[in-house]
């Protein structure tokens, strides 16, 4: 199963995705985590990514993309992956379906969490995480919301897209998402 799942930084991504890899036995990649994790490591890609993370822009299409190109083509991944946190940008979703196409992965399905703003700086602030200061959080939904918010659109014309409220219990949403995942009905297909 070839997964994406999007939304507002504060959504519930990360957290949904890691249940949702484990339940379904496949591979979680997170665009932010192997970010931080390079900043961390002090790579050439950390040293690259670091301020423009801080301040709550988007690393370039370019490196992204060569990244997720890379983490997708993997044996294991192969088998099943669900991405968080890319596409972000309508053109990394534009390539994305073509590698995809080269590698032959077919079927992608698109989870979409929808959350109030006032939701999201909450629980922003609570992460305590370097790049969720006040001025870059309202940076980040600005960002997301010119920038990912046309990504789902996207999907609506080709895929699965399935939108899902994401405040509540977190066993809750994740079930209502593999229920979803399992049923014929699309969003978009209604
Ligand atoms: P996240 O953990 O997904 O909120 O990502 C943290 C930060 O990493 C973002 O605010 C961006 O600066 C950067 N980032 C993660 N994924 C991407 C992506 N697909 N495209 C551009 N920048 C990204």
């Amino acid at each position: 199963m070839y997964l994406i799942i999007l939304g507002p930084p504060g959504a519930g991504k990360g957290t949904q995705s890691v249940l949702l890899a484990k339940l379904l036995s496949i591979k979680h990649l997170s665009t932010g985590e192997i970010l931080r994790k390079a900043v961390t490591e002090g790579t050439e890609l950390g040293l690259k990514a670091k301020a423009v993370m801080d301040a709550g822009n988007l690393v370039s299409d370019d490196i992204m993309i060569g990244i997720i190109r890379d983490a997708i083509s993997t044996d294991d991944a192969k088998n099943g992956f669900i991405l968080d946190g890319f596409p972000r940008t309508l053109k990394q979703a534009v390539e994305l379906d073509k590698i995809m196409i080269e590698l032959g992965y077919e079927g992608l399905k698109v989870i979409n969490i929808t959350i109030d703003d006032d939701e999201l700086v909450r629980r922003m602030i609570g992460r305590g995480r370097v790049d969720d200061s006040a001025e870059t959080i309202k940076n980040r939904l600005s960002v997301y919301k010119g920038q990912t918010a046309p990504v789902r659109e996207h999907y609506m014309q080709k895929s699965a897209v399935f939108d899902i409220y994401g405040i509540g219990n977190i066993n809750d949403i994740n079930n209502e998402i593999v229920a979803l995942l399992k049923g014929k009905k699309f969003k978009n297909q209604d």
